[in-house]
C-alpha cells in the first residue's frame, strides 16, 4: 500500500483536467499571440480559462493574469507595488511562505528606503488585528499588507474580510496568498477587497508549472518578465496554453465537488485527530482543531530516538507526508512557521495534508504504521 498525505506540497492531477488538455495538447499548437486561425484557436482557450478563474472570484476578467507560479505571482506583485504604487513599507507575518518572505527581504535589502514589520502570530498561527490596525495607523508611508489565506503548514485560516477592511480604513493595499485555499474554500473578490491575489494550478488537482495573479484594477502595475505583449503586457513569454487550460479547468470542477470533497476530508481529518489522541501518549495537535483548513492536520511527537527518522520510516512504510512544507522537509531544524508559533524543540512535527482521494483505511494503516514506529 502506497499512500499519499502530502497534498499541501502538491495534488495528483485531476483525470477529468487530463482529458481536458490532453486533445488540446494534440491538437492546439498555435502561438496564441499569432493572428491566424491556429493562433486565436490557443486565444480562445485562454480567455476561456480566465473566464473560469474570474467567474469562480467574482472579479472581471481583466483581473486576472496568468505566470508560471504562484511564487512568481507573489514576486511580481511585491516588488511592482515598491517600484510602481509607491509603497514603501511591507507588513507581514513570519509564517508567509519563503516566496513571500524571500521576497520582501530581497526587496528590503536592494531598496533604500523600503522597510518591512512583521505582526505577531499566537501559537494557532493567528494575528492581532488590533496590532494590525495600530501598525497601519502609525505608519505615515504607504503600506503593502502581505498576509496568505491559508497557512501551508498549520493550516490557519486568516480572517480576510477582517484584514482587508482594516487595510482599506488606512489606505493600504492588501495581498493575499490565497494558494492553500483556493478551490477549497469559496473566495468572493466582490465582498471583499483584497488588492491583488496569488493561486497555483497544481495545489487544486490541476498541472504543475501554472499560476494566477489577480490585479485588483485600481492598481496598475508594470510587469516583471519583459518582452512581448502577452497577458495584456502583464507577463511576456509565450503562454503556456496546456497549463492554463488546465488550471480553469481544475479550479472549476474543485469548486463543483468542494462540499462534497470537505464533508469527506473533514472526516478523514477528525478520524485521525481521534485516533492520535487515544493512542498516543504525549501528541501535539498543532492545527487549529476545529477551525483549521480541513485538508491540512500538523501535529508533534514528543523527541526521541524513535522519532529522529520517523519521515524516513514513514516513507519506508509506504507513507508520503511532511515534515513542514515541502521546500523545507529536508532540513533537520523546525521550520520558520513551527519556531514562529513557539512549538518547542522537544517536539517533532509531521505535517498530513489530505484529498478527496484518502480513505479512513488509509489513515488506520498510518495510525497502525506510526504506533509501530513510535
Ligand atoms: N504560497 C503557498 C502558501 C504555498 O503553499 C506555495 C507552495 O507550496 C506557494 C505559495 C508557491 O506556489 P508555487 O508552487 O506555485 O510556486
Amino acid at each position: 500500500m502506497r499512500i499519499y498525505l502530502d497534498n499541501a506540497a502538491t495534488t495528483p492531477l485531476d483525470p477529468r483536467v487530463l482529458d481536458y488538455m490532453l486533445p488540446l495538447m494534440k491538437d492546439n499548437f498555435g502561438n496564441p499571440s499569432s493572428i491566424h486561425h491556429h493562433g486565436r484557436q490557443c486565444k480562445a482557450i485562454i480567455e476561456e480559462s480566465r473566464k473560469k478563474i474570474a467567474n469562480s472570484l467574482r472579479s472581471s476578467i481583466g483581473e486576472i493574469f496568468f505566470t508560471s507560479s504562484a511564487t512568481e505571482a507573489n514576486n511580481l506583485i511585491i516588488q511592482a507595488a515598491v517600484r510602481d504604487l509607491g509603497v514603501t513599507k511591507i507588513i507581514s507575518t513570519p509564517i508567509e511562505h519563503h516566496c513571500v518572505l524571500h521576497t520582501i527581504e530581497h526587496i528590503v535589502a536592494q531598496q533604500r528606503g523600503v522597510e518591512s514589520a512583521f505582526l505577531s502570530v499566537d501559537e494557532s498561527g493567528q494575528i492581532n488585528m488590533e496590532e494590525l490596525d495600530q501598525l497601519l495607523a502609525s505608519s505615515e508611508v504607504k503600506c503593502l499588507v502581505c498576509i496568505m489565506h491559508v497557512n501551508n503548514e498549520i493550516g490557519t485560516i486568516s480572517n480576510v474580510k477582517s484584514i482587508s477592511e482594516i487595510c482599506e480604513k488606512h489606505n493600504a493595499l492588501f495581498q493575499c496568498d490565497a494558494v492553500q485555499a483556493l478551490g477549497k474554500y469559496d473566495i468572493d473578490l466582490s465582498q471583499t477587497k483584497i488588492s491583488f491575489l496569488s493561486g497555483s494550478a497544481h495545489k487544486f488537482y490541476g498541472p504543475k508549472g501554472v499560476g494566477f495573479v489577480y490585479i485588483n484594477s485600481d492598481n496598475q502595475i508594470k510587469p516583471l518578465i519583459h518582452g512581448g505583449a502577452q497577458e495584456r503586457n502583464m507577463r511576456a513569454g509565450t503562454e503556456n496554453t496546456y497549463g492554463i487550460a488546465g488550471i480553469g479547468k481544475a479550479l472549476e470542477l474543485c469548486l463543483e465537488d468542494m462540499q462534497k470533497n470537505r464533508q469527506h476530508i473533514t472526516f478523514i481529518r477528525s478520524h485521525l485527530i481521534e485516533k492520535l489522541k487515544s493512542q498516543f501518549d504525549g501528541v501535539k495537535i498543532i492545527s487549529p482543531e476545529t477551525d483549521g483548513h480541513y485538508c491540512i492536520l500538523n501535529v508533534a511527537f514528543p523527541k526521541s530516538d524513535k522519532t529522529d527518522m520517523i519521515m524516513f520510516n514513514l516513507d519506508i512504510l509506504g507513507i508520503s507526508a511532511s515534515a513542514g512544507s515541502a521546500c523545507s522537509s529536508g532540513v533537520e531544524q523546525a521550520s520558520h512557521v513551527l519556531r514562529a508559533i513557539g512549538l518547542s524543540a522537544g517536539y517533532q512535527a509531521i505535517r498530513f495534508s489530505f484529498s478527496h482521494h484518502n480513505t479512513k483505511e488509509e489513515i488506520d494503516f498510518l495510525v497502525e504504521k506510526l504506533k509501530g514506529i513510535l
